[in-house]
């Protein structure tokens, strides 16, 4: 099925008036399953009315709101393919995307116009900006509920045809476009499915943007799975966040990392009452068990729930089941229906690491993106001529199928010879009760050693002299195998993550560089 049926095409006949979407910023906007039925449907063909042709790129430039997925399932059964873009980005960034996967249209909101203007500009051949709220001179979303268009005549190819087209994270390296069929992005919500069931009544809050997959899947899946109510956030306040979820009696949360982090540690989550709170889902970074422990015993719920994924895989292709009584302390998940997975050895990629054993995690599946947009040879350098996805990271699998993720094989820190994976350390280091937040990457020390390096946030209270490096190399040595030593410490205001969570060692590193520049320069 084409994505908008998938998700909709029965939560409009079903649960027709129970309410899908609440906008968390004000509690009283609402979309009920029948009206983004009707809407998406009305966009569509007011989008066909306008020029949209099947296959055309529709940018979709907007934080977390109602519209968002109204405008989404609208082109997409207007059969455009839809590149979300980082609200955040820059005019220039986001002329890049629009270079990149040639989009013809822009949907935008009035505070981020400007931007829009701009990067269409930059790029020339842009048909149209629209709004999703209101702009002079420019048409409204809001305008197209109102269209009485024929709804557009074209057929899709679930199989063929591109229904996304969302960047990776850009995490490692420049952002890549990714080509998410119909058929891959809906067989993957059926894959998700039977382990995280839902029921009319439940809540979900959703907080991670929608212009990641991992934020636009959690949302599709509510709606997808009997009628669930979505409470949509644009971004993440900790306060307002922990605000809706008391006032909206919050039965489910989807998140990443530095949200556990904070549900374990923040001192203003002891102030609201998040009784309601049934599970949380985890996923897009590694999570360390201890720090998922402590997140569970605090609020009082079952252990945290991970899932496994990339923007390449739809992007599941683990989870642990909400329903699994007593997951492994750490487990990302166990694989997904129809897809197989194998570890093979960091040194002889073609052996298999076998049970136990730290490799790298290669998967295939229905879910397999089709390719990078315009990039044959990253499209090769990742799937092989076997179909297999090389994802770059490092897990191991114990004998009864639960997968552990341990860092990416980029990631890695060769100290003398041996490996450390930065997460591990991090891990070890947010255990600390006056550190808030962490990051290791590896740096050269004089002798031109990688050696392990700690960007730290004190907690708030916490005074310099309360937690110093040396206490911090300690207490790391303390607790490590001596080559595992953290060997350099610097404070930092806060560590530099994605909006999708992940820790961005990148820019640690390219700090790191400029460090030394400045270094040489005063030499
Ligand atoms: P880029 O590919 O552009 O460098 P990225 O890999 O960060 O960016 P995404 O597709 O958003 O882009 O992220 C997928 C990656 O996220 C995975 O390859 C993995 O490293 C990480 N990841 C996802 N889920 C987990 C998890 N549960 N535990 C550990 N890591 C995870
Ligand atoms: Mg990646």
């Amino acid at each position: 099925l084409p994505i908008h049926d998938a998700v909709l095409g029965q939560a409009a006949g079903t649960y027709g008036d129970t309410v899908a979407l609440i906008d968390g910023t004000d509690d009283t906007t609402t979309l009920t399953y029948r009206q983004l039925d009707t809407f998406h449907r009305r966009i569509a063909a007011a989008l066909a009315a306008t020029g949209v042709r099947k296959g055309d790129v529709v940018a979709l430039h907007s934080p977390n709101t109602l519209a968002y997925p109204t405008v989404f399932f609208g082109a997409t059964r207007a059969g455009a393919t839809v590149t979300t873009v980082h609200p955040l980005a820059t005019a220039e960034e986001f002329a890049k995307q629009l270079r990149d996967s040639s989009a013809r249209w822009i949907v935008t909101v009035s505070p981020l116009l400007e931007t829009a203007r701009r990067a269409a500009e930059l790029v020339g051949g842009i048909e149209e900006i629209f709004v999703c709220d209101r702009a002079d001179g420019h048409t409204s979303v809001l305008d197209m509920l109102g269209s009485t268009a024929p709804e557009p005549q074209i057929t899709i190819d679930p199989a063929e045809d591109i229904a996304a087209l969302p960047y990776s994270s850009g995490t490692t390296g420049t952002p890549k476009g990714v080509m998410l069929t119909h058929r891959s992005m809906a067989t993957n919500l059926e894959q998700l499915r039977p382990f995280i069931p839902m029921n009319p009544g439940h809540r979900i809050l959703a907080v991670l943007p929608f212009f990641h997959i991992y934020g636009l899947t959690a949302l599709m899946n509510a709606p997808l799975r009997l009628g669930a109510t979505v409470v949509v956030l644009p971004r993440l306040d900790l306060v307002q966040f922990l605000t809706a979820i008391e006032k909206h009696r919050i039965s489910g949360l989807y998140v990443a990392p530095p949200i556990v982090l904070a549900l374990a540690k923040h001192p203003a989550v002891a102030q609201y009452d998040l009784s309601s709170l049934e599970y949380i889902v985890s996923a897009a970074a590694p999570l360390d068990a201890g720090l998922a422990a402590a997140c569970s015993r605090r609020l009082g719920l079952p252990p945290v729930r991970q899932a496994y994924g990339m923007t390449e895989l739809s992007p599941g292709t683990h989870v642990v089941p909400l329903a699994a009584e007593n997951p492994p302390p750490g487990a990302v998940g166990k694989l997904l229906p129809a897809t197989e997975m194998r570890i093979v050895s960091l040194d002889d990629p073609d052996r298999d690491a076998g049970i136990d054993t730290d490799g790298e995690v290669l998967i295939r599946g229905p879910q397999v993106m089709k390719g990078y947009l315009g990039r044959p040879e990253a499209t090769a350098a990742m799937i092989d001529a076997d179909g297999w996805v090389h994802t770059g990271d490092i897990g191991r699998v114990d004998a009864d199928g639960w997968l552990h993720v341990v860092d990416r094989v980029k990631e890695l820190i060769k100290y003398k010879g041996y490996q450390v994976a930065p997460a591990e350390l991090e891990a070890l280091l947010l255990g600390h009760p006056s550190i808030a937040d962490a990051a290791v990457i590896g740096v050269y020390d004089t002798d031109g050693n990688e050696v392990p390096k700690a960007y730290l946030v004190r907690q708030a209270g916490v005074a310099p002299d309360d937690l110093t490096a040396d206490d911090v190399m300690v207490y790391v040595a303390e607790r490590v195998a001596p080559y595992k030593k953290i060997r350099r410490v610097e404070f930092i205001g806060a560590v530099p993550r994605a909006t999708s969570g992940k820790i961005l060692r990148r820019e640690l590193r390219d700090r790191e560089q400029a460090d030394e520049e400045v270094i040489e320069k005063a030499a």
